[in-house]
């Protein structure tokens, strides 16, 4: 089943010819070209180092197929094992190991040969009983600050928006700190500067709940003063502003209030899926129109109505829907992987790949590189601390 009329064509012959943008455009002038296709690779697997000699420049970079995550919760179940809620509620979603090496669902050592800038949330709970909103949050960015320092062979530290290409160029996951629900905010607006100083690129206003700044998804509440402060201050700063878990009456408000594209990083069409945390079309419409960006999220609970382990086609009604409102230029990933439930066949980040070969399939070449990096990586380069 293929949405375009690519149905003729093998997936393989079509996925050689998908590069990543990111490479087509950095291949001129390039001193240091690292192996990109191995270097986030598993240490132990010596085959994968081996530099292939027959094999051009051109030819490796217009091979890899390249991935843009915007939402994943993996720092937290990997930091957070004795405190509240993941010590009680969260304990059987805790991991082991380093972001490099881990058995949770994002691993560098399993990211295989794609290209991959992966943003990393810093999820604080509306509800964290041992310890402040922002002592949570100072946990998880401190975790991730000494990954990328310990890890700085695998992973690039990004803090603009710029620096994501040239990391995948050298074979790096381009590695982005972003805030899920911005509760700190609490101690006062400073927080802010926080976020800035640990290289915070993304702020997701709310979760499910009311916190200082705004209504969650789960409340009819809309902006407080302080949340007006704080998105005008993250406009001015060039940090970008993320609605997934926002209110509907939040979201109007901020829609008013903006001057900068936003983005949803892991919500779905509430046309294809009731449930309230995916977007209207009207919110998919007005987020279009300024520009912004829409990750398609893989939690069952917001792709299919009953929460079954739906199939690729259904995951993709959601693309569909949005490429029929005009969003060929919006579509982005959103995993919520080590967050939320996905089906075994996409759930784990090794199979992006084979993710990315049926969108191939499916989309065609053109439109996966937008939805799986390419739309993403133009944003973020425009708008991200740019
Ligand atoms: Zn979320």
């Amino acid at each position: 089943m293929t949405r375009r009329s690519f149905a003729g064509l093998a997936v393989g012959a079509i996925a050689g010819l998908a590069g990543c943008k990111a490479r087509e455009e950095e291949s001129e002038g390039g001193e240091s070209d690292v192996d990109a296709q191995t270097a986030h690779g598993n240490p132990d697997d010596e085959t994968s180092t081996e530099p292939n000699a027959e094999e051009s420049d051109d030819s490796k970079e217009n091979a890899m197929p390249c991935t843009f995550d915007m939402h994943a919760d993996t720092i937290d179940t990997m930091c957070m094992s004795d405190i509240e809620p993941y010590s009680t509620i969260y304990a059987d979603e805790c991991h082991t190991g380093t972001l490099a090496d881990t058995d949770a669902s994002v691993s560098a050592s399993r990211m295989g040969k794609m290209g991959w800038a992966q943003c990393y949330a810093v999820w604080t709970p509306d509800d964290c009983p041992s310890v402040s909103h922002l002592e949570f949050y100072r946990r998880g960015a401190k975790f991730f600050r000494d990954q990328m320092k310990k890890y700085g062979d695998k992973f690039a530290y990004v803090k603009k928006g710029t620096d994501i290409r040239p990391a995948i160029k050298e074979g790096k996951v381009a590695a982005i700190l972003t805030v899920e629900n911005s509760c700190a905010l609490e101690e006062g607006i400073e927080v802010l500067d926080e976020f800035e100083k640990d290289g915070v690129l993304v702020c997701g206003l709310t979760w499910n709940a009311e916190n200082a700044v705004a209504g969650g998804v789960g409340t009819e509440l809309g902006l407080t003063d302080l949340g007006r402060e704080y998105i005008s201050e993250l406009e001015r700063r060039q940090m970008i502003v993320d609605v997934s878990h926002l209110s509907d009456k939040g979201f109007w408000e901020l829609e008013e209030l903006v001057s900068r594209p936003y983005i949803a990083t892991h919500s779905n069409a509430r046309d294809v899926c009731a449930a309230a945390r995916n977007l209207t079309d009207d919110q998919f419409k007005v987020i279009a129109e300024r520009g912004g960006l829409v990750g398609l999220n893989m939690h069952t609970g917001f792709v299919c109505d009953d929460a079954h382990q739906y199939t690729f086609e259904e995951l993709m009604k959601h693309v569909d829907h949005w490429l029929d409102l005009g969003g060929e230029d919006v579509i982005a990933l959103g995993s919520d992987r080590d967050g939320s439930d996905l089906p075994a066949w996409i759930r784990d980040c090794s199979m992006q790949q084979g993710f990315y070969e049926q969108s191939v399939e499916y989309l065609g070449e053109e439109l996966t590189r937008k939805l799986f990096f390419d739309n993403a990586a133009d944003f973020f380069e425009r708008y991200a601390r740019a």
